[in-house]
């Protein structure tokens, strides 16, 4: 065997190359194709990291794996569980970023909430990793990485993957897209693409990729979540001032181009905040545009981050709920999950404290 690992001093990394990358390192390995083939078996089907269990693997190409290549790119430094059962991960990359992955079960379901970057470059007002600001795009290994992580300290597969973790997916495309065509790949980890939901808070330019991406068969469809917390522009801009650089009718054509597309389902996100945007009028105009585009709405609870915002209260919530059904929509009243350790929607800061959440709300009601 010639290869020479350390030409830039770095291991490659495996997880997050395709089948045909891994034949490509194998035979740069002087190995036959196919071990690259038995390799993306035992990574993706498998899910096996460790070089020394890989059994039909021949012992001498064994010890060349554990020199020259590392499987997985991202170690556990911390988790915490809820008394809900969700679990939070921090997990930490090969350059030392910080970055969080939460199970979250419900009945049969168990649902993988991932990053796809270290901080966020967008400046949401209720978040708590746009207080980090922008470390850096995660690599594909290393969103994988953290569905296998969250796996293993579960002790069973996931059913379901959102891309609502840290980070602004479709500012991270490339890698992305790549983590979904090998997250749903049927003869790697198999993962139904209808099963798979990428959220954004609405960059125009990702949801055209995303389009394209599709389009061309490059990768496969899947749900989109749109986060858009606005019946309005004004109000929009106030809460998400880098997200607002397109204006909601911009981004809701772009939403409803690609569910014709994919023939995937597209819903909006919106997060109810005291005296911000859950009054009646702001629900007229949500149910406005959810029929004017045919979308369905997920409302969802704050979570206290030491901000200025509060949560709805339940009776303007539900109120706001009844009026979107009384509208004829597909709406969700969503319940917190994870809440006492900081796990929950907006509060991943890389920090794994539990302790952000002095919200004294307490209503675990679910509505659909
Ligand atoms: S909500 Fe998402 S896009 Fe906005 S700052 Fe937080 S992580 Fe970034």
């Amino acid at each position: 065997m010639n290869y020479n690992p350390s030409i830039d001093g770095q291991k490659t990394t495996l997880l997050g190359l395709t089948r045909r990358e891994l034949e490509q390192f194998a035979a740069r390995a002087g190995q036959p194709v196919y071990r690259g083939r038995q390799l993306f078996e035992w990574l993706y089907r498998k899910c096996e990291t460790d070089f020394s269990l890989m059994s039909d693997l021949p012992a001498e190409f064994r010890q060349r794996l554990h020199e020259m290549a590392s499987a997985s790119p991202l170690s556990i430094i911390r988790r915490a569980e809820a008394l809900d059962g969700t679990i939070k991960l921090l997990l930490e990359t090969l350059d030392g970023h910080k970055i969080e992955a939460v199970a979250i079960p419900e009945g049969e379901r168990l649902t993988a909430c991932l990053s796809s970057q270290a901080g966020c470059a967008l400046d949401c007002r209720f978040c708590a990793t746009a207080r980090l600001g922008f470390k850096c795009n995660l690599t594909t290994g290393e969103i994988i990485a953290q569905l296998f992580a969250l796996e293993a300290v579960n002790r069973r597969r996931m059913t379901n993957v959102v891309m609502m973790g840290m980070g602004e997916p479709l500012l991270n495309c490339e890698a992305v897209f790549k983590a979904v065509v090998l997250i749903t790949e049927p003869t790697g980890i198999g993962l139904s693409h209808s099963h798979f939901t990428l959220s954004t808070v609405g960059w125009r330019p990702g949801i055209e990729a995303l389009i394209k991406a599709v389009k061309s068969k490059s990768m496969p469809g899947v749900k989109l979540a749109l986060s858009l917390n606005a019946a309005h522009d004004d109000q929009r801009k106030a809460l998400m001032p880098a997200a607002s650089r397109y204006t909601i009718d911009e981004l809701l054509s772009a939403a409803k181009e690609y569910a014709q597309i994919s023939d995937m389902p597209v819903s909006i996100t919106y997060l109810l905040l005291a005296g911000e945007n859950d009054a009646l009028s702001d629900a007229r105009m949500l149910a406005k545009l959810a029929h004017k585009y045919n979308l369905k709405v997920n409302l969802i609870e704050y979570n206290y981050i030491g901000d200025i915002y509060r949560r709805a209260s339940s009776t303007r919530s539900e109120a706001f709920f009844l009026h979107l059904k009384n509208a004829g929509l597909i709406a969700t009243l969503r319940t917190s999950r994870g809440t006492d350790i900081a796990a929950a929607c907006g509060q991943l800061a890389g920090t794994n404290d539990n302790n952000n959440n002095d919200d004294d709300d307490d209503d675990n009601n679910r509505f659909e």
